[in-house]
């Protein structure tokens, strides 16, 4: 098949969908590929790297007139334009957004949304939303310390004694737990909080405190497991216990990293206007759910401001940050989950039963199957 990686546009997008790592392996699987000039260059992987591995370079135009054509993020309509009826497109597409789905399928696409994987073992390495997710909590707490006025470890010196900062990480999922990791590992004392009960023995194995908000009735205990991995919202009188222990964990703390996600809803509100104005001036709030509506209604998209003293940090493409390593992990998803489109043939070989095709595969031939 012939294999399409145009240059992303989307404002702030710097990763691509391909490097010459899993180029290589496409050209070695008899498809050929053609990359747009300069698709990696905001990641750090060259032209040249690219025709090295066997790839032709080409313009935006016979990128996306591919047959398959890998996506970072869904193509626009100016994109769609240049693409083939009937053409397959691999991408982080969004699922939940019902019209986009529906322009996907109108321009006659089928196409394949990476985010509505299951979160079973076997699709492990082709999930992007944990392999971007752990970079975003990497990052994060990079962030915070790079906006905080203080330092992360205890430090004795011989001019005095500074305190370790105190971390709150809301959301201990991917992310959370890569953020509790990280700041760890600079020496920030740690506690964290999620809705899932799983979640606490996961917490406390990186060395950080579980915030408790104990169940009062059966059925709290039961959303609370959620479904397929994924939390539930929760009854608003856990919602109210929950807000008030963290108001007053964020009022002790230097630092908040929120990442609470509830699939295909607005993020909960975890930290409110109320618990910032409580907090120690310099602090710094990263709300990673920014870009759904935010944890904290004060955090504003892809800004960093200063509210009541606050720090609040609300990038919305953490991975985009990380270009190169974000680049190279998503490649390596895509690859994976082209082993259920083609064959090491070149041709399409489309597993259509296999559960994991069935949940990505959005739209087929210009009708909508699916919105997650
Ligand atoms: P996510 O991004 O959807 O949500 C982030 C976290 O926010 C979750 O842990 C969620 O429980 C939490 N949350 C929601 N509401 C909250 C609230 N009110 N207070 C505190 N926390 C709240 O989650 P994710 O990182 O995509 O992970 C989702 C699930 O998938 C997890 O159970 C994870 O262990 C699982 N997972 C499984 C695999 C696999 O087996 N292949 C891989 C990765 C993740």
């Amino acid at each position: 098949m012939h294999i399409g990686i145009p240059r992303e546009t989307a404002a702030g997008e710097t990763r691509v969908a391909a490097t010459p790592e899993t180029v290589k392996k496409f050209v070695a699987a008899k498809h050929s590929v053609v990359v747009e000039r300069g698709a990696g260059s905001q990641a750090h992987f060259l032209d040249e790297a690219y025709e090295q591995a066997g790839a032709t370079l080409a313009d935006s135009s016979q990128a996306l007139g591919a047959d398959i054509v890998l996506k970072v993020r869904s193509p626009d309509s100016q994109e769609r334009q240049h693409m083939k009826q009937g053409a397959l497109l691999i991408g982080m597409l969004d699922p939940f957004n019902a019209p986009g789905i529906a322009e996907l399928a109108s321009a006659g696409l089928t196409a394949f949304a990476l985010e509505a994987a299951p979160r079973i073992t076997r699709a492990q390495s082709l999930d992007v939303l944990s392999s971007q997710a752990n970079l975003a909590g990497y990052k994060a707490v990079l962030l915070a310390a790079n906006q905080y006025g203080r330092l992360f470890p205890m430090m004795m010196t011989a001019a005095g004694t500074l305190k370790a900062a105190r971390v709150v990480v809301l959301g201990a999922g991917v992310a959370g737990l890569q953020a509790i990791a990280t700041a760890k590992r600079l020496g920030a004392v740690v506690e964290a909080s999620d809705v899932r009960p799983a979640a606490k023995e996961q917490i406390e194995s990186l060395g950080a405190k579980f915030i408790d908000v104990p169940f009062e009735t059966d059925e709290e205990r039961d959303i609370a497991q959620g479904v397929g991995g994924y939390a539930r919202p929760m009854p608003a009188a856990w919602m109210a216990r929950q807000a008030a222990l963290v108001a007053e964990r964020c009022k002790q703390a230097d630092i908040v990293i929120s990442t609470a996600l509830i699939p295909g809803r607005p993020a909960p509100e975890l930290i409110s206007a109320e618990t910032v104005q409580g907090m120690k001036p310099g602090s710094v709030i990263v709300d990673l759910a920014v870009e759904r509506g935010g944890n904290c209604p004060l955090s504003e998209k892809d800004q960093i401001v200063q509210k009541h003293g606050v720090w609040l940090v609300g990038y919305s493409n953490l991975p985009a940050l990380v270009a190169h390593d974000a680049s190279a992990l998503y490649a390596r998803n895509v690859l994976d989950f082209m082993k259920l489109i083609a064959n090491n043939e070149g041709e399409l070989a489309i597993q259509e039963e296999d559960e994991i095709i069935v949940a990505c595969m959005v739209c087929k031939d210009g009708k909508v199957l699916r919105s997650a």
